[in-house]
């Protein structure tokens, strides 16, 4: 079976083996890791190898902070807002790029006067581009500007971090693209992803935080949830509750398999290559389209849709008579959408092109 869901997704074959073999027996200790103390030793020096591993693997630099939170990224939509502004009357930019990028700045909306700014746009041959930056309708006194660097329902991605006035705060949610690429951690305020794609399981979600936005910016007209207050979660390592621990021990599984692959440019290479050849098999055919400029393809989530719509049902039921799963696109999307994360293999990758090609003989 290959697993093409976009999250939770597909963990890598060595990892599920080594959940299999520790499952009773973690760090001989004779129990699972999931029932174990936080407050443990064996948990507490786990805790700092994950830490760790990411900071190796992102090249986190010294001033900036790993934060592991509960919530998914959608918490991090209101967090970010309530630990960043200093007052209610405060202006911030969100990008809408689609989906995800407006979800952000819904919730944001709560809390300061937002700015929405649409940079999504369609060319005459009906292909989605994101417009050139200096399109982008940016105030002039915005304390952050908030964006979507890859949205994984409609798979457009903004593939370089686009450059803004110094006094701007960028902030991204990566959730769907984190440790798929080297990112360059220095040019952000704030990153944050959910793990359930490339980091492992649900329940855990990673912000990488600038020190001074922890410290400096806390909001002084409203009181945050402890539980979302980065200072405070920073003061208790990440544990001020109960963190999702089975989480964090997958996570960490993950980032040893990366480590040991060879890092973010090796993967990145990989990563290009699957998505290279399944945007091939898609151009090529007289029975699928893709609808985004190729420059604003994402690499993570390809969504594409078949010409004669109807056959769509059919190709996702036959699908799975290939061992291909998870295939459906989002519901308010339609059409296909393969998530070749991380942990998809060339194999799987192989496998759904020739599934296409054969699906395809029965549009003709
Ligand atoms: N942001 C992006 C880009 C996502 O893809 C998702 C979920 O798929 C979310 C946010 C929401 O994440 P969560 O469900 O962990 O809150």
């Amino acid at each position: 079976k290959f697993n093409f869901s976009a999250g939770p997704s597909m963990l890598p074959e060595s990892v599920l083996n080594q959940i299999k073999e520790e499952l009773l027996n973690w760090n001989n200790l004779g129990i699972s890791v999931m029932e174990i103390s936080h407050r443990s030793s064996e948990f507490e020096e786990l805790a700092q190898k994950t830490q760790r591993n990411l900071r190796i693997l992102l090249d986190v630099p010294s001033n900036y902070t790993i934060l592991f939170c509960q919530g998914g990224a959608r918490a991090q939509f209101s967090a970010i807002p309530m630990n960043l502004l200093k007052k209610p009357t405060g202006n911030i930019d969100y990008i809408n790029t689609g989906y995800w990028g407006y979800r952000a700045a819904i919730e944001a909306q709560k809390f300061c006067n937002v700015n929405i700014v649409n940079v999504l746009d369609k060319d005459i041959n009906g292909f989605y581009f994101i417009k050139p930056i200096n399109e982008w309708n940016i105030s002039k006194d915005s304390l952050y500007i908030h964006y979507c660097p890859n949205e994984t329902i409609s798979g457009i991605s903004i593939n370089d971090i686009p450059i803004f006035s110094e006094t701007k705060i960028l902030i991204a949610d990566c959730s769907s693209m984190l440790l798929s690429q080297p990112i360059d951690i220095n040019r952000f305020g704030i990153i944050y992803a959910s793990a359930q794609k490339n980091i492992g399981v649900p329940g855990l979600t990673v912000v990488i935080i600038r020190n001074d936005l922890i410290f400096n910016t806390v909001s002084n007209y409203k009181k945050i949830p402890a539980i979302l207050d980065y200072e405070i979660l920073l003061s208790n390592n990440s544990m001020f509750n109960t963190p999702v621990t089975i989480s964090w021990y997958i996570a960490n599984l993950v980032l040893e398999w990366l480590k040991k692959l060879g890092g973010l440019s090796k993967i990145n290479e990989f990563n290009k290559k699957k998505s290279a050849l399944l945007y091939k098999a898609i151009d090529d055919s007289d029975c699928y389209y893709n609808n985004i400029n190729y420059k604003y393809r994402s690499i993570m989530n390809v969504p594409f849709f078949l010409k004669r719509e109807k056959l769509t049902y059919l190709f996702l039921e036959e699908s799975k008579f290939f061992g291909l799963y998870g295939l459906k696109g989002h519901k308010i999307h339609g059409g296909i959408r393969a998530s070749i994360y991380n942990a998809m293999t060339l194999e799987g990758v192989l496998n759904l092109i020739k599934f296409m090609n054969f699906f395809s003989r029965q549009c003709s």
